[in-house]
């Protein structure tokens, strides 16, 4: 017979522009692979249904990264797991009926988490709800390497990890082989399939059509150290003796207005753009030769699909740590903190050591795994198949919050 259309609940957080952008990848891969066998809720269920501070995340995430080094320790002081699993136990009891409200109210058949913080507390809402065998709950990891130890729970149907390094962890923190899968990071589809012709980019966007042009970015947010970069590069891309641009530079600032502003007042004698948040980030990369970025795990693997060599100038204490070693061990990009440094670098691509930028870009695509988000919906299609569907409506018992 004619199959129920299921549902998807995408947990997600936005925090920095990764979380979103994965969670995207998923639902655009389930559109085009299984068309209306799905259907797809994109949901930061915290914000919707929770107090603080699980409400503000987005606010607590913007503060302690400003704050480097709190952050570092939080990040570092909650990987016991005995302080995670109590602390998040504590909020799961307070805010239980809610969040079970809140997940209940789509009626999924799957949960999929791409979120360091959104496995318990789902988890056990299911547990105590029976839900467990019914409902599919599956985490996709979007950190690289060095992944908080939240991300993991026993008790997921899959938990897809990025690389054979968080697959590791994951093993060592006691997941099955069964569990574990590594596709890749999911990548919005519009990396991985569309054909998309520089030229035609550049046209489209407003760029010069022949100077070479570098993309700065900072991530969702525009964190890092761009505002000095931007400045370096303006005086390096410009051949003093030819009085002339030796290439063009794009800023994408993200969530930053700030910046913009800031970015927007200044003169340059380069061609320049600068960018607020962008919707269509394939075709910023399609047209660009090269990628200066903090080192976020997303805007990494997107670099990699469009044969950007990368210039990390940043990263996150804690979770983007790894990720450097990843890109500069590759041979598909290098590590600087100087903007003075990074700007002598991209010069030197676009001038004398073009061959080192081809040579990158080449071992840029053989890293990048545009399919991983297909492999990843394919497979929990797959898991779906194998299960009995879930009857609804739930039965919402009190048993959960009589627990507390
Ligand atoms: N991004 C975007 N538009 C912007 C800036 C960023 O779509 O204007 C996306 C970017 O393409 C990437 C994500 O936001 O997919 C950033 O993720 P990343 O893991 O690099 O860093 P985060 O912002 O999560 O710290």
């Amino acid at each position: 017979g004619a199959e129920r259309t299921k549902n998807v609940l995408i947990l997600m957080s936005d925090t920095g522009g990764g979380h979103r952008a994965s969670a995207e990848a998923i639902r655009d891969a389930f559109r085009i692979e299984f068309g209306d066998q799905y259907r797809i809720f994109v949901k930061d269920v915290w914000k919707e249904y929770t107090g603080w501070p699980l409400n503000d995340m987005e606010g607590q995430y913007k503060f302690m990264v400003k704050h480097v080094q709190l952050w570092n320790v939080a990040f570092h002081s909650t990987s016991p797991r005995w302080i995670h699993s109590v602390y998040l136990a504590a909020i799961a009891a307070y805010y239980a009926r809610e969040v079970e409200a809140g997940l209940m109210e789509y009626k999924p058949d799957i949960i999929i988490s791409v979120h360091p913080l959104m496995q318990h507390i789902p988890l056990w809402v299911l547990k105590w709800q029976r839900l467990q065998k019914k409902v599919i709950f599956v985490t996709v990891i979007t950190d690289l390497s060095t992944c908080h130890p939240t991300w993991f729970h026993p008790w997921v149907n899959r938990c897809y990890c990025p690389s054979q390094e968080v697959a590791s962890k994951a093993s060592q923190d006691g997941l099955e082989e069964s569990q574990i899968r590594v596709y890749g990071l999911p990548i919005r589809p519009s990396f991985a399939r569309a054909v998309l012709v520089k030229d035609q980019l550049r046209e489209e966007l407003g760029l010069d059509p022949n100077l070479p042009a570098v993309l700065l970015m900072g991530g969702g947010e525009g964190m890092g150290p761009v505002k000095k970069t931007a400045k370096a590069l303006g005086e390096s891309l410009f051949d003093k003796e030819a009085g002339k641009p030796i290439g063009q530079l794009i800023i994408i600032c993200g969530r930053n207005k700030n910046l913009v502003s800031t970015l927007e007042s200044l003169e340059w004698k380069i061609p320049v753009k600068v960018r607020g948040f962008e919707t269509q980030m394939a075709k910023w990369m399609g047209a660009c030769d090269c990628i200066i970025t903090k080192a976020g795990p997303g805007t990494i693997a997107e670099a990699l699909i469009r044969g950007l060599p990368i210039v990390l100038n940043d990263y996150i204490p804690g979770q983007e740590k790894g990720n450097v070693p990843y890109v500069v061990n590759n041979g598909a990009g290098v590590f600087t903190r100087s903007p003075k440094e990074t700007a002598r670098i991209v010069a030197e691509w676009f001038t004398t050591k073009s061959d080192e930028l081809k040579k990158m870009s080449e071992n840029a695509l053989k890293l990048a795994q545009p399919e991983a988000v297909f492999d990843i919906v394919r497979d929990i299609n797959e898991l779906a198949q194998q299960r009995e569907p879930a009857n609804f409506p739930y039965l919402l018992t009190s048993s959960f919050t009589s627990l507390i």
